[in-house]
């Protein structure tokens, strides 16, 4: 519920910033002029024409209050620089902007308080900043810029209200009452601190509740560039802040211990003021008249101290932290590194504020001609064929963010990049592949642009793409290494295009082929190497198909026509019959590496004691400690002469199992060579697994998963939506499926088309597509059933399909997308491998529906003429010149 009020007190804030920013203004400025109304006589004013109070401070206080002066200086300076490791300038405006403010209104009590002097306010500023915490403040102001919209913003310092309002209003009010028991202490000058501290809290607390959201939502609303146009405040690290501190929730046993901690702090204040306001003790704070009195032996001695406070002893202090607070401004401003991210300033937001969007409707010639004009150096960004001119790409926003950071590069950076910044850059050549000749343009020597890529605080953003190709030509940048070394992936790809393409026949030749906007971080060092681009294959999808009880949409990357179409057929065939239903029977990868011995004989031994349960038991050991989920279950072993070929089958998971079978088979043969120290190990692959080949091995062994599906079709299904009979189908599976690939010495091959099927499924679900020679192994068998025989009972059996849900290509966004489709992306939550073999069945029952409809097609002779129809493009042929017969 109290999330709710203050969730509810945020959007009212949030909603109406300029309201609730007058209002509290308007208040501490009454507060100011009700002080100057009661105590005008007595009130220091903000000018200089005010006479000064002799100052009188003790010698011991000055030591005190430097240290604490120098203390809240340092403090401050390191909260600021925490700030800014979250690279955004906007964040530190909106911490400045809360502190300047939160003095202000401290200011104002303090003074209010005291009602004389501003020796109190001088004493009191360090406190208040050692109170201060800017990290609420910025976690309010965090919510607020991971916003996309006004709407958004205000909606967000709601929640985030909700979220923190509770957590600070409990913990000022711990604050206060715990520093608050010091005001009873009854040392003057600890007194006089703790109650600055209070009034500190207060400050912060007042000013957090109501003007620093209302300005946050009204400094976003005034710097949004356009109301179409994306936000320019939005940072992209910011994304997920609402999530993130939505987690953060307090831990409920801490703020029972804060309650019952302020609730017994109440009781002692309550205790301690009531005792005070007995006669003879004359010690009051009165906040409202503005008057602090202070009686008693420790005034007095004050009081004489006071009188011989030197003059020049303040001087001193004041310079010591008015020398410290300059030294620290100066390291802050000149000697911390430049930030990452797009910075944004909120004094000068029309020098900054370009959106993205406003950006990416730059055209290319405007961006190359703005950096002509900026006089600072910049971080090279791309204006070359590849990534500038209109033949092939817009310049991509990441590049305006990279120029827009660099245009608040503080001005002392100038020097050190001075003969660092790239040349300016001319209008691009038409023609890719001639590099730009520029006359004005100075390059940069390899060990310059080595120096800037090796700095730190520069690195390769601070070069130009030809200087980044120069080095990769002097090979001190390694071409495959691209990504890695540039800021972003997409820069690396993009420079080894520029490098790849004046080699190729045609210098355009890459030029539809994408690049931009693709994850490569979830490529590298996984999925590709020496990354140009991607290949985007159309998807399409067919279904639903009714397996097991279940309805399926499978996704199918082709380029094929009719093949979707011809399988989507066969789904609806199988949907009219009732639907199939699939068995997985068995699951098991298998790597079958070579070793040889000796002799014969002692091959013969080895193999032998593999299979003993002694043999096998030591083997699996070293195998199994490898994964988490891949087992041992079984070893085939062959013989050859004095080579031995021993195949580890093991369960996998949910992953197709490669990687993990060759690390497990590495381990147990070198566990095996232990046994064995005259054995060698030819190679981890003995092609005896088989992977990736023809091999009656997998066909009659099976390998990965091995499943079978079947169905039974109505005659009426088979004659109105197959078009044809049950007898010649049955007629025609048993010449060409069986008969046929027998003929033709075929192993695994007695079907129509299930590569075709698997092929498709497994480029669209991120497998690995050469396994779709093992993978697409099928026997496809049809009968005549029924009361009349002419129902048709067809099935599919396919011993090795190897295939995983983790892993692999199965890590990229797109591919997730599709085995999202199926329901199987991922691990398995219930039982690992249980995705994985769902998958397989349906890659079977797939097949089952694309055989039922290619065999019918074939039976009906439909297949040329549907073929002429839907996968013959018209585009690349050339004009049929008529036949003399045709014209006449
Ligand atoms: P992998 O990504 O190398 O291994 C799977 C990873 O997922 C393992 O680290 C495994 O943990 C983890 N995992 C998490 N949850 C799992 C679950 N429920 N079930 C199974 N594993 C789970 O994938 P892989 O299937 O072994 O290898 C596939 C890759 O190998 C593909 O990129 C393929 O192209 C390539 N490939 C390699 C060869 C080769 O000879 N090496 C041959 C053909 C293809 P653990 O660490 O605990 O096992």
């Amino acid at each position: 519920m109290l999330s709710g009020v203050f969730r509810l007190h945020g959007l009212v804030v949030a909603s109406h910033p300029w309201e609730v920013i007058v209002g509290t203004i308007a208040l501490t400025v009454c507060l100011m002029s009700m002080n100057n109304l009661v105590t005008s006589d007595q009130i220091c004013s903000w000018s200089h024409g005010c006479p000064k109070l002799q100052e009188r401070i003790l010698n011991s206080d000055i030591i005190f209050l430097t240290v604490t002066r120098c203390m809240a200086i340092v403090y401050i300076y390191f909260q600021f620089q925490n700030l800014r490791q979250l690279g955004s300038k906007y964040i530190l405006g909106i911490a400045g902007l809360f502190t300047v403010f939160s003095s202000f209104v401290f200011s104002t009590v303090v003074i209010h308080f005291l009602g004389k002097e501003l020796t109190g306010l001088n004493e009191a500023l360090p406190f208040f900043l050692l109170l201060i915490d800017l990290s609420k403040a910025c976690a309010l102001a965090k919510f607020a810029l991971s916003s996309n919209s006004q709407e958004e913003v205000r909606e967000n310092i709601s929640r985030g209200m909700a979220i923190l309002g509770p957590t600070f209003t409990l913990d000022a009010l711990v604050e206060c009452l715990v520093i608050g028991v010091g005001t009873m202490s009854g040392v003057r000058q600890l007194e006089m601190m703790c109650c600055f501290g209070c009034m500190s809290v207060l400050a912060n607390y007042f000013v957090f509740m109501t003007f620093f959201p209302a300005c946050v939502s009204l400094v976003l609303e005034l710097s949004r560039e356009n109301r179409e146009g994306r936000p320019v405040w939005q940072l992209s690290h910011f994304a997920h802040v609402l999530a993130e501190e939505e987690d953060k929730k307090p831990n409920p046993v801490t703020q029972r211990v804060k309650i019952i901690m302020s609730l017994g702090l109440v009781l002692v204040h309550a205790h301690s003021r009531l005792a005070s306001e007995q006669p003879g003790q004359n010690r009051t704070v009165h906040g409202s008249s503005g008057v602090l009195t202070l009686n008693g032996p420790m005034s007095q001695r004050m009081e004489q101290e006071y009188a011989v406070w030197p003059l020049t002893s303040m001087d001193l202090e004041q310079v010591i932290t008015l020398g410290l607070a300059l030294l620290l401004a100066v390291k802050y401003v000149f000697f911390e590194p430049p930030e990452t991210e797009l910075s944004l300033s909120l004094k000068s937001p029309t020098t900054t504020s370009i959106s993205a969007h406003a950006l990416s409707n730059r055209r290319p010639e405007e961006f190359c001609q703005r950096e002509h004009e900026l006089s600072k150096p910049i971080p090279w960004t791309s204006c070359n064929p590849n990534t500038c001119p209109g033949s092939d790409s817009e310049p991509d926003s990441n590049t305006f963010l990279k120029e827009e950071r660099d245009e608040v590069i503080h001005p002392s950076m100038a020097p050190i990049l001075g003969d660092m910044s790239p040349p300016p850059l001319s209008t691009p050549s038409p023609d890719p592949c001639t590099p730009v000749p520029d006359p004005s343009s100075q390059p940069r020597s390899i060990d310059q642009c080595l120096s800037i890529l090796r700095n730190p605080e520069f690195g390769a953003s601070f070069l130009s793409n030809a200087e980044v190709v120069e080095l990769v030509k002097s090979r001190n940048i390694l071409s495959y290494n691209l990504e890695a070394v540039m800021e972003t992936p997409e820069r690396g790809v993009a420079i080894r295009r520029e490098i790849l393409s004046p080699k190729l026949p045609s210098c355009s030749a890459l030029a539809s082929l994408p690049y931009k906007d693709y994850d490569y971080t979830k490529v590298l060092g996984t999925c590709c190497e020496n990354v140009i681009g991607y290949i985007p294959v159309p998807v399409g999808v067919a279904g639903p198909l009714m397996l097991d009880g279940k309805q399926f949409h499978v996704p199918m990357a082709t380029t094929e026509g009719c093949l979707v179409a011809s399988t989507n057929r066969g789904c609806r065939a199988i949907a009219l019959s009732g639907g199939c239903s699939s068995r997985v029977l068995a699951d098991g990868m298998t790597r079958g590496p070579v070793v040889r011995l000796p002799t014969a004989c002692r091959a013969v031994e080895v193999k032998a004691w593999l299979e003993t349960e002694e043999g096998f038991r030591t083997t699996k050991d070293a195998f199994d400690h490898t994964s988490r989920f891949a087992r041992l279950d079984k070893l085939s072993i062959g013989l050859a002469g004095r080579n031995l070929y021993i195949r580890f089958q093991s369960h996998t998971g949910d992953a197709m199992g490669m990687n993990m079978l060759t690390k497990g088979t590495e381990q147990a043969l070198t566990r095996l060579q232990q046994q064995f120290p005259d054995l060698e190990v030819l190679a981890v692959s003995g092609n005896y697994c088989t992977d990736k080949k023809p091999s009656a091995m997998n066909w009659i062994q099976g390998r990965g998963k091995s499943a079978v599906c079947e169905a039974t079709v109505p005659a009426r299904v088979v004659r109105e939506v197959l078009k044809t009979s049950t007898a010649s189908l049955v007629e025609l599976n048993i010449n060409k499926n069986l008969v046929g690939s027998a003929m033709a010495g075929s192993i695994g091959g007695f079907n129509a088309h299930a590569a075709n099927i698997v092929a498709a499924i497994y480029i669209a679900c991120g497998q690995d597509p050469a396994q779709t020679v093992g993978s697409s192994n099928c026997i496809t068998l049809m009968e005549q059933v029924g009361p009349k025989g002419d129902d048709l009972y067809i099935s599919c059996t396919m011993p090795s399909i190897e295939l995983g849900t983790v892993g692999g290509g199965t890590n990229l966004a797109p591919q997730q997308a599709c085995l999202q489709m199926l329901g199987v992306q991922g691990a398995s939550l219930t039982r690992p491998g249980d995705n994985a073999r769902q998958l397989a069945s349906v890659v079977c029952a797939t097949v089952l529906a694309g055989e039922l409809s290619l065999m019918s097609a074939l039976a009906a002779g439909h297949l040329v003429q549907s073929h002429m129809t839907h996968n013959r493009s018209k585009i690349n042929l050339p004009e049929m010149v008529p036949s003399p017969s045709e014209k006449l």
